[in-house]
């Protein structure tokens, strides 16, 4: 199936394909505020210090879960419940049946379009290795949506 990415639910998808859904955009690896009054989410623009900036991908991505804990790997039904997924994550516009935007690699066919539509984290974000996590409420930004 050519457009498998706009037809196949999340739960059909296979390994391959679950994985080539991503659009690389690497915003889930910014950490991220809660108001604990409120339960609004604010992200910042420190990133995971695991995180490949130039690339958007995670520079050891099959152990990431040691390497992070707070590192939330995503599954098929969960994706649709998790609010603080930035709406421009493919596996969020998939879980509510939206077909993906013309910037994600599997539409363009480049992996760099992501990043030319100014999606993308890169050059942006810093490294949790530079700041304490005291300090983070300090980076919040509003270019995630
Ligand atoms: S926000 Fe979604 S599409 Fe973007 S890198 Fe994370 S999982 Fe992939
Ligand atoms: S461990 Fe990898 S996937 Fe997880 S937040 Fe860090 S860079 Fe992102």
């Amino acid at each position: 199936m050519s457009d498998w990415w706009n037809t196949l639910p999340l739960q059909a998808l296979d390994a391959e394909q679950w994985e080539a859904l991503c659009d690389g955009c690497a915003k889930c690896c910014l950490h991220k505020l809660q108001d604990e009054e409120t339960g609004e989410i604010f992200y910042t623009k420190v990133r995971c210090r695991y995180l490949d900036e130039e690339s958007c991908r995670c520079g050891d991505y099959a152990h990431r879960s040691q390497l992070m804990p707070n590192c939330i790997q995503l599954a098929p039904d969960m994706a649709g419940d998790l609010q603080w997924l930035p709406v421009t994550c493919a596996y969020r516009l998939r879980a509510k049946g939206e077909p993906l935007p013309e910037w994600h690699p599997l539409i363009s066919g480049d992996p760099e379009t992501v990043h030319r539509a100014g999606v993308s984290i890169r050059g942006r974000a810093i490294s949790d290795e530079y700041v304490h996590p005291d300090g983070y409420d300090e980076h919040i930004v509003r270019w995630v949506e």
